[in-house]
């Protein structure tokens, strides 16, 4: 049974709130485990279902949705840079994609989990289903607000480019920081730290470069700190995954920081991703190196 449509409002609300807070708390990602036992005030609600729409009998319009690039359903990235979302096999009206089709009439914000890797789901919380193509079968889904207003005035070539812009930087930045931060099992590479809410995804090589893709082989799982270090390059990583110092620093006597923090590090081997193709690539290293050295 639905709830009434207030309680319904209210209710997606909380959900929002909570997995914005929990989300914040892990890192930015969640697994399918904690999205299947999700709960809130110690009733639980899956947020994810085996299908790719999830839609909870208390609702009338869908509550979340995943989106996978190697997932069950064909969803990718349509010329306006949103997402296009396949409805579920079967009569797009119908099934689950009714409740989907609700979302989008009633204006109803939902959850779009990105899921870019195995068991690693990126939260977008406040997405709209804001248009469908019943012959190709498809939704488009904008990950916030702003964007879905974006979409309906987006009409020349230079609006589209920005609404493309975007949504690499709303979406991609935070799928990127979950891969890599996975990849690095939730590690900074140089000193293993351990908590999510302290690492960041650094580029090897920026991306306001050409090569400065948002791919994990370009990244590094760094805490603040020497995520800040390596930006300015008072810090460098070697091909060989060797981490060095700057000597200036080297030779500065200060507190802990410095000395466990910064100078212990000094030609220390960076822990790196067992998988070889989620290794930080020697080519951009060894380009980015060239800074720390000039
Ligand atoms: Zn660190």
């Amino acid at each position: 049974m639905a709830f009434y449509p207030q309680e319904q409002d209210q209710l997606r609300e909380e959900i929002f709130a909570e997995v914005t807070r929990l989300a914040d708390e892990k890192g930015g990602f969640f697994t399918f485990q904690e999205l299947l036992n999700f709960e809130l005030n110690g009733v639980r609600i899956p947020l994810v279902s085996q299908r790719g729409i999830n839609n909870p009998q208390i609702f009338d319009a869908t509550l979340s949705v995943v989106s996978a690039a190697d997932g069950p359903y064909d969803d990718h990235v349509g010329p306006n840079g949103l997402l296009r979302y396949k409805f579920e096999s079967g009569d797009p009206r119908a099934g689950s994609n009714r409740k989907l089709l609700v979302a989008m009439t009633t204006k109803t914000p939902i959850i779009l989990f990105e899921r870019p890797m195995t068991n690693v789901y990126v939260p977008f919380v406040g997405a709209y289903v804001i248009d469908a193509d019943y012959d190709q079968e498809f939704v488009t889904i904008a990950v916030d607000r702003t964007m879905s207003k974006m979409f309906d005035v987006a009409e020349s070539e230079i609006e589209r480019r920005y609404v493309t812009a975007e949504v690499q930087r709303r979406v991609h930045q935070p799928v990127f920081r979950a891969r890599v931060i996975s990849a690095y099992q939730r590690k900074c590479a140089i000193c293993r730290l351990a908590h999510v809410e302290l690492l960041d995804a650094a580029h090897i090589i920026s991306d306001k470069h050409d090569d400065g893709l948002a791919i994990v082989p370009n990244g590094l799982s760094l805490c603040k700190i020497h995520h800040a270090a390596y930006d300015r390059n008072l810090l460098g990583i070697d091909p060989n995954f060797v981490v060095h110092i700057d000597e200036e620093l080297l030779i500065e006597i200060d507190g802990p920081m410095l000395q466990h923090g910064l100078k212990d590090m000094h030609l220390s081997t960076m822990n790196v991703p067992s998988q070889n193709n989620l290794k930080p690539d020697r080519d951009r290293l060894a380009q980015r190196f060239e800074l720390f050295m000039a």
